[in-house]
């Protein structure tokens, strides 16, 4: 995670920056800690984020921006209060709810709206967020006009873009810079004092851990497609919102092998860690790498499904995986879990979230303790005792 972020900060060293980690890939406090005091900033999506960021420290606020298509007023109040960096306003509607409540609470808001540039980036369709079809943003032929709306109360000083995740090449996050600063261009034909350009996330990894993956090149293709761009727009800090890039390949879920069983042809591995834990699987039919924690006893390899105990098909972390042979009480890691992983987790099937171990070197630290049932029945009620 630190030579990641460290791969960003010295990629658009050319220009001033500031890389805001996307808090929903990896929410922990003791991960928030760690880049924050690399100084790194924060994009947040809801008040329990930006909450979580202020709880590690104060002072971070001042490097959050907010984006997110439905803040709620407490969210706005939270976050002005806190004077965050940069509010990314996703709709009218949004900016007229934020504009009340800065002037309630006598609080400047320095605001940029997301816009939606219409650039198609090949991902999953359920992580794909970039075209005039999808929920996000404002169309950005009509940025312009809101743009002049906005000035009248509150602080346009940026424009902003994200349009996806998982994302491979770094031909869509140019398209979409030259878009966003042509439009730059226009705003300060308008007046605006526009000194943010925010690329958002999305820079993909190779989960397919046999493939080759070089993240420093990586980094400089995607630095080489915005650079131009953001300096074609001339005196913008370039935000950037990199989440996954930054922890999923620095994580691994670690699950127990419960049993090995054999339906007719197909042999399942059952794991004590299941789609509760890590949903990608079930819901992006993403890939996993799977290996054998111990060393593999000899060559011989099966193919099984890599499979939980909820009770749902779609509870698999591996079909038909070619694997090293395990037996019961074996310990597998499902690779590159650091990304939407434990913030993705759930008490589904009323399964208890597991612990969460950071390792630096030779150095293990608890970071969160595994659930236990008091967690998991403390916010209820019986019906007959209200
Ligand atoms: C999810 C998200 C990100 C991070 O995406 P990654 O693919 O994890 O880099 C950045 N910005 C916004 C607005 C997002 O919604």
């Amino acid at each position: 995670m630190q030579e990641r972020l460290s791969l960003f900060q010295h990629a658009f060293s050319v220009m001033p920056h500031l890389v805001c980690f996307a808090v929903k890939a990896n929410s922990a406090l003791a991960i928030l800690d760690l880049l924050g005091r690399r100084g790194a900033g924060f994009d947040v999506v809801s008040g329990g984020e930006l909450e979580r960021v202020l709880a590690v420290d104060h002072r971070f606020a001042e490097r959050v921006v907010f984006s997110g298509i439905g803040k709620t007023a407490p969210e706005l109040d939270l976050a002005l209060r806190s004077e965050i960096l940069l509010f990314n306003v996703e709709s009218e509607g949004e900016l007229e709810l934020l504009s009340e409540r800065a002037a309630k609470l006598r609080k400047r808001a320095r605001i940029a709206l997301r816009v939606n540039p219409d650039v198609f980036a090949e991902t999953h369709p359920y992580i794909s967020t970039g075209l005039r079809e999808h929920k996000f943003g404002i169309d950005i032929r009509r940025a312009r006009a809101v743009y002049r709306k906005a000035g009248k109360s509150l602080e346009p000083a940026g424009v902003s873009v994200h349009i996806g995740s998982q994302i491979r090449g770094a031909e869509p996050f140019g398209a979409a810079a030259q878009r966003v600063a042509a439009l730059i261009a226009d705003l300060r034909k308008d007046g605006h004092v526009i000194r943010y350009m925010d690329a958002g996330g999305g820079l993909g990894i190779e989960y397919h851990a046999d493939r080759p993956f070089d993240p420093e090149e990586k980094v400089r293709e995607y630095a080489a497609a915005l650079i131009p761009a953001a300096q074609s727009a001339g005196g913008v800090t370039l935000l950037l919102e990199p989440g996954r890039f930054l922890v999923a390949q620095a994580g691994a879920l670690l699950a127990r092998v419960l049993y090995v069983k054999k339906n007719g042809e197909k042999t399942f591995v059952i794991t004590d860690a299941a789609m509760n834990d890590l949903i990608r699987p079930a819901l992006y039919q993403a890939y996993h790498h799977i290996v054998p924690v111990a060393r593999p006893r000899g060559k011989r390899r099966i193919v099984a499904d890599v499979v939980g105990p909820v009770c749902e098909s779609g509870d698999f972390f591996a079909r038909d995986r070619e694997l090293a042979p395990v037996r019961p009480g074996d310990l597998v890691a499902i690779l590159d879990a650091g990304a939407y992983g434990m913030t993705l987790a759930s008490n589904y099937n009323s399964r208890l979230r597991p612990a969460e171990v950071l390792v630096e070197g030779r150095r293990a630290r608890l970071i969160r303790r595994r659930e236990n049932i008091d967690d998991l029945l403390a916010p209820e009620r019986l019906s007959h005792s209200l």
